[in-house]
């Protein structure tokens, strides 16, 4: 078994869409990236990557690079997620946090739970997600930054019963 960790930000500007964990969000404000600035994804694409001892998302998709502009991150997690089965790894658990003042996140957790799981072809029970406010302090409290941290478990079983089977 191995464990990944990931932790993304994203500044938040008025008229911009919204995107957390693969899902639209209504809200007045919206995250500034390079991609579709999705900060849930980066976070977990970032933590399948260091479960695989891969690097990271900076290494695989510079946001210098003209061809992820404006990219659907869910590009990002499925890469990742097939760098891992091709080391024979498949995930066991995902837990995740988003840290935002608003909008109010508690409403979407079924639809981005279920968005991770088919990004992650695994099943929703196996995906935590977790809401917190910034307590109207610091970058996040004061609606300037959207934050995402993400805890990944993978394993070898998959290697496991390939090489088993093929022997
Ligand atoms: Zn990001």
């Amino acid at each position: 078994m191995r464990v990944g960790i990931g932790h993304d930000t994203h500044r938040l500007e008025s008229g911009r869409p919204l995107w957390i964990g693969g899902v639209q969000v209504p809200s007045d404000r919206g995250a500034v990236g390079h991609s579709d600035a999705d900060v849930l994804l980066h976070a977990v694409t970032d933590a399948l990557l260091g479960s695989g001892g891969l690097g990271d998302i900076g290494q695989w998709f510079p946001d210098t690079d003209p061809q992820y502009a404006g990219a659907d991150s869910s590009r990002f997690v499925e890469i990742a997620r097939d760098e891992l089965a091709g080391l024979g790894l498949a995930v066991v658990n995902l837990d995740v946090i988003v840290f935002a003042e608003s909008p109010r996140l508690s409403g979407f957790a079924s639809a981005i739970r279920e968005r991770l799981a088919t990004l992650l072809e695994t099943d929703i029970d196996r995906i935590n997600f977790k809401a917190k406010t910034g307590e109207g302090v610091g970058p996040v409290g004061r609606g300037e930054a959207i934050e995402a941290t993400a805890a990944v478990l993978v394993d070898g079983h998959g290697a496991d019963r390939e090489a088993s089977e093929t022997t």
